[in-house]
């Protein structure tokens, strides 16, 4: 399971529980920094309707529209090159200010704007129109013009190796397991239960059955797990999970709904 970095992650909580949210962020990294993960988790946050101590609560109108690609108040902009024409695109979407109170623009391979591009673009960068946050995705921090890092929050992120079980990534880990400890049910991260048998998961179906507000917990962790798979297989394991909480306000039987839940997941 690759996931961004914890560190990161508990900074930009921090930024989110202080309210003071900068107009520009530039988040970069290696290919394997899960940047865009990262991207969605702090555009959630600014946007979440019930923001619980800096962490997006992932159920709220906002973070499920956010997570169903369907939110006007989250855009991701990742056209093939960065000219004129694609800065005339975000100048226009954010000619008004954001729609409703916030916004969040992101924009993925920022070092990919020509110089004419970048030129027009630093002038909405310099005043950024009201209630909007920018976040630049790079892999290639040294392309980034110079002119455009100095406007944005710079963020480095680190490669999070993937986590095979017994074969851990120690910052990981700890992270897991801090999470771990909170809940009295067995608590797996979901890449783990992806690569469970059959067998293997109605029998972990069993034994978190027992609590639906810690297996409300997890499925949250879950859901937040989600971001940083294949965006396809995300979004249907999503999808899966915010029905699976959804039905388990109305039902008793916890039981038949984590069973029917960890069986379709795939
Ligand atoms: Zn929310």
């Amino acid at each position: 399971m690759s996931t961004f970095s914890p560190r990161n992650r508990r900074l930009l909580s921090g930024v989110l529980s202080s309210e003071r949210v900068s107009g520009a962020y530039a988040f970069y990294g290696v290919a394997g920094s899960q940047l865009q993960a990262a991207a969605a988790f702090f555009g959630m946050g600014i946007l979440c309707e019930f923001l619980q101590d800096g962490e997006p609560c992932l159920t709220c109108h906002s973070c499920a529209t956010i997570g169903s690609g369907q939110s006007i108040h989250y855009r991701m902009l990742s056209p093939e090159k960065w000219g004129i024409d694609q800065v005339r695109d975000i100048q226009e979407l954010v000619q008004y200010g954001a729609v409703g109170d916030r916004m969040v623009v992101v924009i993925s391979q920022a070092d990919r704007f020509t110089t004419e591009a970048a030129n027009a673009f630093l002038k909405t960068l310099e005043e950024p129109p009201f209630g909007v946050t920018f976040i630049l995705l790079t892999y290639q921090v040294m392309s980034l013009l110079p002119t455009i890092k100095s406007r944005c929050q710079l963020l480095d992120f680190p490669v999070m190796p993937v986590s095979v079980p017994g074969q851990d990534n120690p910052e990981l880990a700890r992270y897991e397991a801090e999470f771990g400890q909170g809940l009295s049910i067995p608590y797996r991260p979901l890449a783990e239960v992806l690569g469970l048998s059959l067998d293997e998961r109605m029998k972990y179906a069993q034994e978190i059955a027992t609590s639906k507000p810690e297996v409300l917990v997890m499925l949250t962790a879950w859901l937040r797990d989600s971001l940083a798979l294949d965006p396809v297989l995300g979004a249907q394991i999503w999808q899966k999970l915010i029905a699976t909480v959804s039905d388990m306000k109305y039902n008793v039987n916890l039981r038949l709904h984590v069973e029917k839940l960890l069986i379709c997941m795939s």
